[in-house]
Formats: C-alpha cells, structure tokens, sequence
C-alpha cells in the first residue's frame, strides 16, 4: 500500500516503515562518519541501557552508544506494533526504529537487545536483569530518555496522567501548524495540585530512582556505573508553561533525584548520575507544547544561520564525546548538569530569537521562523520526508521494514 502522512490537529498520526528505517540509517552513517573524522575515542562505555530507545534523544544515544563507541545496546521502549492483518495495521514509528536499528546492529557485529514493554513495570525491569545476568555483562552507562503521558504506578497500580501546563496563572501564547505554517493563538488554564503532583509522578525521577535501585539490588552495575536523564530549560520566554510550569515542576524533581542517586551511587559504586540539558528538538510531545512549538521554528532559523544548529544526533555526539567519555572528570555547571543545550542558550542567538518572536506575524512568518526545516522535522519524526525513500512507491509489508 502507499503510505501518505496522516496530520491530525498538530499530530502525525501513522508512520512509514521504509522511512523510519531510511531515517535510522542516514542517523547510523552520520555517527560513523563523524567516528571516522574523530578517530579512536578516549574512553568508552561497554554496555549501555537505553531507557526510552525507540525514538528521538534515546534512539540517537543508543546510536551513538552502539556505532560510535561499539557498545552493546539493551534499550526498553513502548511502541505499538505493526500487522499485516486484513486491513493492515501501521505500526509506531518506534517499533519501525528499533527494528531498524537491530538490524543494522546485527550486521555490524555489534550485540544489541530490544524489549518491547512499559519502562514504568517492575515486569519490564526484570527483562532487563535477565538479559544482563544471561549474557555476564555489567552495565556501565544508563540512559533514562523516556518521555510519555501515563504512568501506571507499579506498586499501587494508580494511573497517573502527565499534563502541560501553567502554574498559578492561565497562559495565553501562539502556536504553529507544521504543515500549514498557520499561527493560531492558545491557551490554558493553570494546573490544579493534583495535575502538577500527577506530572511529577509520570515525568519527575521516581521511575528512575526504581531502575537504578533495582538494577543495582540485582547486581548488574558495573563499578564505575554513570547513569544520565535529560531536561529541558529553554528561553524565558516559555518559562511558563515549561520551566516554572508543571513539566518544569517534574523536571525539579528529577533533577533533586539525580543530586541524591549521585551520592548513593558514589558510596555504593563510585558511580555518578547526571542530569543532560538538551536542545530543543522537534519530538512527538514538543510539537504540541504552546509557545515551544514556535520558538523551535525560529530557533532553528537562528541557529542554522549561525552554523550552530544540532539535531538529536549531533547533541548526542557530544554528550557521549565531549562530556560523559572524555578521558577526564564530567564538566557540567555550577548546580552540576551537564549542558548540551549550551549552543542553544547562546547569548547571541537568543537575544535573535526574543527579536523576531516579538515581530513574528502570519505574513512574516516564512522569514522569520524556519518553516521547511520544522516541518521536516515533524515529518521525519514519523518516517516520512526522508531523502531517498520513494514515497509512490508501494509499502510491502507493516510488519517489518
Ligand atoms: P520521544 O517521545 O521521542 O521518546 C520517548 C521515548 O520514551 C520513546 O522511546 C518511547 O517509546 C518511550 N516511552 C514512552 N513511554 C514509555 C513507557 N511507558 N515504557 C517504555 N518506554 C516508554 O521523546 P524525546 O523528545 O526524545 O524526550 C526524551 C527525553 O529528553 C525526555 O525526558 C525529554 O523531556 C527530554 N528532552 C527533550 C527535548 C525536546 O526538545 N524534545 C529537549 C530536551 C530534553
């Protein structure tokens, strides 16, 4: 069948296996020509968990784990399968990724193990354990990128809902219809307490805390062990409904988290947990965030002029070679994050984009703010608008890529 891109309100609501795949090797040949230009790397990790593999910072750190440091990958995500029932049923574009990704892995020669199941599930954590203990390996690097919705609570069973939203007051803002390019104005009102408590519980450290805790009862850290969340901080100007607003709240969390797992892990591994700073990306939750969704746009119109602009890929390269494997101590900032998100925070180019947020209209807006690259972006993200993939073409199979 032929596979066209379905958009429902700012969500892209299907995937192209053929893409995801494409997608997932153009991310593979990147990390190693960039391997080839850097040369032998100064200190690597040997085995890797992915927490939130399938897609976006986890899928590029488990690229960048596996064939630019030669890693063996575990990575745990939670996507819905494709069939090739009677209608077809599309698969996620994580399910595509990973597979992908396992496939390249394997003829390659580098080991790599995918698990299909919820990161929040103390059932998933065992799978985890398993696999480690079977194969006598220790894990030295965890990667905990998982970004969703739900969480079901695994001891009590509660369902917990994550929201996006202000604190304290309504937000009024613009956003951005990534494949029109139409600006409409949004707004929400601000979160009750059990919205901003049920945030925290979904996105905030605690999940993380109970990998961690679990892995290491198990005996498969490795001594040594780092262990990495990423967050976001971005401009002042989405402070209120990021930063101060109630995924700013689980990610304040998160972070007093990886102060506290920090010395645990020093006293029982003189192992080290970090919280990375990433750059604004487009992502599957991103692009429904009010005000983020356009200041991503003219961020990367910003950035792209100044030669400094990074996908997933390029902040993960330098994550893993500039930050976490060096050869030396971590440099991070003065409350102890790593910063990635260092270019993006450039003085320069944010005081550029506050310009031309402030001047932004519909008329302006394709000179303004980068249209085309954000919507490829957006359309990447689901396997579609991949250099190379025929999209004419008929899709064979959605079970397989
Ligand atoms: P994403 O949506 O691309 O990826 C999320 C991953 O989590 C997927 O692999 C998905 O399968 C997995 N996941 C979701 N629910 C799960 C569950 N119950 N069990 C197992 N896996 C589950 O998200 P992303 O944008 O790459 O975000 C990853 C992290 O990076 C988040 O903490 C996010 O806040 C942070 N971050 C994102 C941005 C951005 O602009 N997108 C910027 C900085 C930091």
């Amino acid at each position: 069948m032929i596979i066209q891109p379905m958009i429902r309100g700012n969500m892209c609501i299907n995937a192209h296996p053929v893409g995801c795949a494409a997608a997932v090797r153009s991310q593979i040949s990147s990390v190693q020509k960039w391997r080839a230009e850097q040369g032998k790397p100064k200190d690597s990790p040997k085995t890797v968990l992915v927490i939130g593999c399938s897609t976006g910072y986890g899928l590029a750190s488990r690229i960048v784990a596996a064939f630019g440091f030669g890693a063996t990958t575990i990575g745990v995500s939670f996507e819905k399968e494709g069939a090739d029932t009677h209608p077809p049923k599309n698969g996620t574009p994580g399910w595509y990724n990973n597979m992908a990704f396992d496939r390249e892995a394997k003829a390659s020669g580098i080991e790599s193990y995918t698990i299909n199941g919820d990161a929040f599930s103390h059932d998933t954590r065992k799978k985890v354990i398993d696999i480690v203990k079977k194969t006598n390996k220790k894990i030295d690097l965890v990667i905990y990128s998982v970004a969703s919705v739900v969480r079901v609570d695994p001891d009590s069973g509660k369902l917990y809902r994550s929201v996006f939203k202000p604190i304290g007051e309504a937000l009024t803002g613009e956003t951005i219809d990534a494949m029109t390019g139409k600006i409409t104005p949004i707004g929400t009102d601000p979160a009750t307490d059990e919205e901003i408590f049920n945030t925290i519980k979904v996105m905030g450290g605690e999940d993380w805390a109970l990998w961690i805790d679990q892995l290491a009862k198990a005996d498969v850290l490795s001594e040594g062990i780092k262990t990495v969340a990423y967050s976001y901080i971005g401009p002042s100007l989405s402070y209120a409904i990021y930063r101060d607003g109630t995924i700013g709240e689980a990610k304040k969390h998160l972070e007093r988290t990886a102060k506290k797992m920090d010395a645990e892990l020093q006293a029982s591994l003189k192992g080290k947990a970090y919280i990375s700073v990433n750059k604004g990306v487009v992502s599957r939750l991103s692009v429904s965030i009010p005000i983020i969704a356009l200041y991503l746009s003219v961020l990367f119109k910003v950035m792209k002029k100044k030669g400094t602009h990074e996908s997933c890929i390029e902040q993960m390269e330098r994550l893993f070679a500039e930050r976490l494997y060096t050869g030396d101590a971590v440099p991070t900032d003065n409350v102890g994050r790593i910063r990635i998100d260092d270019l993006e925070m450039d003085p320069m180019v944010q005081e550029e984009v506050k310009k031309r947020m402030a001047t932004i209209t519909q008329e302006n807006f394709t000179q303004v703010g980068d249209l085309v690259g954000y919507r490829h972006d957006f359309l990447v993200t689901n396997g579609f608008d991949v250099e190379g993939v025929d999209y004419t073409a008929d899709v064979a199979s959605m079970e397989s890529i």
